[in-house]
């Protein structure tokens, strides 16, 4: 196996913003031109030892096991370069390509730098490009899906492809990579020229809003629960309504500040925000009718 760095028992709470996590069997952070290549390797490897493998971006959307991890975490944090590719044709929109480890902010900075307008809503967010993929992430009225052009895997056979973006497949919070198991590598957006100044503005506005909301307050993984229209407004407003914010288990508290986070307070367990999210379950379902549905990913 070709791979630059491999760890045994690394702690996932240093690697998820929960800051909750026991320890992965293998984890690999590879780094350098050819993270590809070691990518492919290393989760080839993993599976001639039929262990299962995880890919990890930022860890801001995780709920890691007090357990651990009986595998590989694969964490793409080092792949972290962008481009701006020159447009096709005359009148085209420009592109900008982005390795899978950038975060949303350090692209939203990269786009300012270059007076290109299209991805201020990443501005102060937290996660990676993969990450915001996977997920379909969405800010500020906008999702990835509205400006993705498409986007570089390592499919399931480990071999790299290139997939246009096809926005039926997308949907709130939803994106087709949540029903396979591939590596996304890199993707391209559509960005137009704009004003620099105007831009920074935007990505200025969008950090204070974010700061001022608290979403750095603690240790958490952004919003709990996906929002659900049959609610009629964001499930942050129906937990404070049922007056659950500031309920707390262990060291995990429903954010006295947003409905939907949960933040930890000091030595959380996985167990304990797995205990309050089932308490909000519970509690919505019985006081209004819906079942809500998790946005963070357990592992
Ligand atoms: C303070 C705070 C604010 C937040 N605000 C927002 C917000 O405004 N909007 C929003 O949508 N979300 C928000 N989030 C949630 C989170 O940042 C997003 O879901 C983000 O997309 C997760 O990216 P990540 O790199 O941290 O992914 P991780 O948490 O590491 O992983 C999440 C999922 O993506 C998969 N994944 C990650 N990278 C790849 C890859 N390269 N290839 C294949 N699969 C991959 C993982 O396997 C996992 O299933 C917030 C979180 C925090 C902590």
């Amino acid at each position: 196996m070709k791979t630059n760095t491999l760890l045994q028992g690394e702690l996932l709470s240093a690697h998820t913003s929960f800051q909750i996590g026991g320890p992965a069997d293998y984890y690999a952070q590879p780094k350098g031109e050819d993270f590809p290549l070691q990518a492919a390797s290393l989760l080839s490897w993993a599976k001639e030892r039929s262990l299962p493998h995880f890919i990890l971006g930022y860890g801001t959307n995780v709920l890691a096991n007090d357990e651990g991890f009986p595998g590989l975490i694969l964490d793409t944090r080092y792949w972290d370069r962008a481009t701006v590719e020159p447009p096709a044709e005359p009148g085209a929109p420009r592109i900008i390509r982005a390795s899978s480890g950038m975060t949303g902010d350090q692209l939203a900075d990269f786009a300012e730098g270059r007076s290109l307008a299209g991805l201020e809503f990443l501005a102060g967010f937290p996660g990676s490009i993969g990450g915001a993929v996977y997920m379909n992430a969405r800010c500020y009225d906008a999702s990835i899906s509205d400006v993705l052009e498409s986007v570089e895997i390592l499919d399931e056979t480990f071999t790299n492809k290139t997939e246009p973006c096809k926005p039926e497949e997308f949907d709130y919070k939803t994106s087709p990579y949540q029903k396979r198991r591939v590596l996304i590598l890199s993707a391209r957006f559509r960005v137009r020229r704009g004003n620099r100044r105007k831009i920074h503005y935007k990505l200025m506005e969008h950090r204070a809003d974010r700061i001022t909301k608290g979403h750095f307050c603690y240790p958490c993984a952004g919003s709990v629960f996906k929002n659900d229209r049959r609610l009629g407004k964001p499930v942050g407003q129906v937990i404070q309504e049922l007056k659950l914010r500031g309920t707390q288990i262990g060291g995990a508290r429903i954010a006295d500040y947003h409905g939907n986070f949960i933040i930890n307070t000091g030595g959380a367990r996985a167990a304990d925000v797995k205990a309050l999210i089932e308490l909000m379950q519970k509690t919505v379902k019985e006081r209004k009718g819906v079942d809500l549905e998790p946005e963070i990913v357990f592992l």
